[in-house]
């Protein structure tokens, strides 16, 4: 146990933030591909968690999640804890909506119902909210046709809708955007986030694309090798990279 680290003892702070990810290390097979990680996201913030493939970003986002566990460090929401080294809030119980690459509908059911699949309320109250929502991802009218029936980006588009849907607290999203065509990409991406930001959600948000970093972030933490290098502001962090192959990585942008 580290001595040096931050104390809560029974009483929550008013300035707890609303995500804590603390000294985290994770370890596979004896290979520690997370090392070290903290990082810390207020509501209606968005942290991205960006590096080349491989550098522990997707097990970073499973730890927080609770699909993963830390062989060290900690993750706490609003203050309480939600695991650590030998404690785990069950993945259901954590107040975290999850968006990942491998989205997965209910084939039976319809896209509304997948939508409100969870959802608490008046069928009426369900129904002005997926059809809200459905708004937002451009596929109003949608409610009623079946997975099947739909393409591999509107399918994702659906997928999203659904995560949105419980206004979750926390929400971590792995490259939710990459399998969309390019003319609807920057629209639904926009929108997205900026439903999250009105909502006050703390948003963590995967991308190995500098571009989509540099317009989305509040905050990037720049991973390599499982560490974050370098944390900051996007401007500060493309002004001033911590070391060449920083600067290399962020060299593509126009
Ligand atoms: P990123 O999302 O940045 O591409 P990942 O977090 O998916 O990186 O993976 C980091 C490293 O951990 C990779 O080398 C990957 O092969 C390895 N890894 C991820 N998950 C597992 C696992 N369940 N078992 C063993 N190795 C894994
Ligand atoms: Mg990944």
């Amino acid at each position: 146990m580290r001595l040096d680290a931050p104390q809560t003892i029974g009483v929550k702070k008013a300035t707890a933030p609303r995500l804590e990810v603390r000294n985290v290390s994770c370890t596979f097979d004896g290979r520690e591909v997370v090392r070290n990680v903290s990082f810390q996201v207020e509501p209606g913030e968005i942290m991205c968690l960006l590096g080349p493939s491989g550098c522990g970003k997707s097990t970073t986002l499973r730890v927080v999640a609770g699909i993963e566990r830390q062989s060290a460090g900690s993750v706490h929401a609003d203050g309480k804890m939600l695991c650590n080294e030998v404690f785990a809030t069950p993945p259901e119980a954590r107040g975290v909506g999850l968006i990942f690459q491998d989205f997965a509908l209910f084939p039976h059911l319809t896209v509304g119902q997948n939508i409100a699949f969870g959802l608490k309320g008046s069928k009426s109250e369900m129904r002005a909210r997926v059809d809200e929502l459905l708004e937002r991802v451009d596929l109003a009218g949608y409610a009623d046709k079946t997975p099947h029936m739909l393409s591999g980006g509107e399918q994702q588009r659906v997928a999203l809708a659904r995560a949105l849907a419980p206004r979750p607290r926390i929400m971590l999203m792995d490259e939710p955007f990459s399998g969309l065509d390019n003319r609807l990409r920057d629209g639904i991406r926009d929108e997205t986030l900026q439903l999250l930001k009105e909502e006050g959600t703390a948003v963590v948000l995967v991308t190995h694309e500098p571009e989509e970093a540099m317009r989305m972030a509040d905050q990037i933490a720049l991973m390599r090798d499982g560490q974050i290098v370098q944390k900051g502001a996007p401007y500060n962090i493309y002004n001033a990279p911590c070391d060449k192959a920083a600067a290399a990585f962020f060299s593509d942008i126009n």
